[in-house]
């Protein structure tokens, strides 16, 4: 285990806390923010009061209480087409995070290794780092759509212990197709040896009639090494609920009844009444924001194609777009100069109040993260003042 003051180092979380916290202060335009523009559900929130009024404030056990483990186990079914036992194979965390790290701690010794496509969402390689777990990033830019080529996947994974892999992708929104997926299955096939983490909590938005698509409906046998994990955050709206799922081998969910133990405890009982609710009710939510965040997308898409210069490779999920903005490296803005990611968003924020994040948060410097999850009627404005920036560089 690192000393602390190494693990504070995490430079992608940094640029992001950094990033988000300037566009607050300004009062800008805000499009960094990672999550969706909605309260969660009213029966979610009559959930949480008839529990918090019923006096349900004991320890729940250790992996989650059984009716939010059976209605993962559901969702499971129903979403992943993929059968989980509630008491044996399914865990509750604290959101997707407490779950990859947990899932990293079971699996991984000190020195093992660690792959992951990259552009990759901050804080994987900052939990790589707390396991002391070696990384091989596996680089997928703009000119390969931000996406694992299965050529690329196979030469990666000798030595290899866990293969993290996020779809629908945050930051880059490209969802995987079925025959992608299939192509990626029959690469990991060939190596036995490696478990493999699914953090698909974007599942839900995804869009074009694309379709969710995971390793296990396309290669069964897979099944017995890998760790679904997904969270309410972004489904519903609920990123403040701090509840997220496991689903894998019971071997690895095992290892959650020390390792929530002694982390987290267990989700308490009045937040987990909402994910009951949240999962087991109407499932409008999502449904609705899923087609609005597609109309968004189309928006933001055709903003980024109309620059001369910025490359986009066209998303399909989650709410981000990552266009490629290095041919404004080396300009300047009313005299600002601008060598890099970090100096276009610095400078976009101060000249136009528009907040975004750069792409070195997630390991793509020549990029950076557009967010459309700002309430509505401040996308177009947030767009145009993007285009009068570009319009101005020199
Ligand atoms: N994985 C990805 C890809 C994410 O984008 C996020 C949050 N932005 C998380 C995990 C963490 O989610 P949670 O709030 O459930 O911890």
């Amino acid at each position: 285990m690192k000393p602390a003051n190494t693990l504070l180092t995490g430079t992608g979380t940094t640029i992001f806390t950094v990033m988000s916290a300037l566009a607050v202060q300004h009062g800008s335009i805000n499009l960094g923010q990672g999550f969706p523009d909605t309260d969660g559900p009213q029966d979610v929130l009559q959930a949480a009061a008839d529990a918090l009024m019923d006096g349900r404030n004991q320890y729940p056990p250790l992996t989650g209480v059984p009716e939010l483990r059976q209605a993962w186990a559901a969702h499971e079914r129903r979403f992943y087409g993929i059968e989980a036992d509630p008491d044996r194979e399914v865990v509750v965390t604290s959101g997707a995070t407490e779950a990859i790290t947990a899932s990293l701690m079971a699996l991984l010794d000190p020195g093992d290794t660690i792959a992951f496509a990259v552009p990759y969402w901050t804080t994987y390689v900052d939990i790589a780092e707390i396991v002391d777990a070696k990384m091989r990033l596996l680089p997928c830019p703009a000119s390969q759509n931000y996406k694992l080529t299965p050529a690329q996947l196979d030469a990666a994974l000798p030595g290899v212990k866990v293969f993290l892999f996020n779809n629908p992708n945050n930051p880059t929104g490209m969802v995987y197709t079925k025959d992608e997926i299939a192509a990626l299955a029959d690469v990991l096939v060939k190596h036995p040896d490696v478990w493999v983490i699914c953090d698909d909590i974007y599942n839900r938005m995804v869009f074009d009639g694309v379709g969710y698509h995971n390793f296990v409906n396309a290669r069964p046998e897979l099944r017995d090494r890998v760790i679904h994990v997904d969270s309410i955050s972004k489904t519903y709206g609920m990123p403040g609920w701090r509840v997220g799922f496991i689903a894998g081998p019971e071997v690895v969910a095992q290892a959650f009844t020390t390792l929530n133990s002694n982390h987290i405890t267990n989700v308490p009982e009045i937040v987990t009444a909402a994910a009951v609710a949240a999962l087991s009710g109407p499932q409008d939510v999502p449904a609705q924001k899923c087609a609005e965040f597609q109309a968004r997308r189309d928006q933001v898409l055709a903003a980024m194609n109309a620059i001369p210069g910025v490359v986009c490779p066209r998303p399909e999920g989650a709410f981000y777009v990552f266009p490629d903005i290095s041919c404004a490296f080396g300009k300047s803005h009313n005299g600002v100069k601008i060598a890099n990611d970090v100096d276009f968003c610095n400078a976009l924020l101060e000249a136009k109040g528009v907040a975004c994040v750069p792409g070195s948060a997630f390991g793509e410097p020549h990029a950076l993260r557009i967010s459309y999850t700002c309430p509505a009627e401040q996308l177009p404005k947030g767009l145009e003042r993007f285009r009068e920036f570009f319009a101005e560089l020199a």
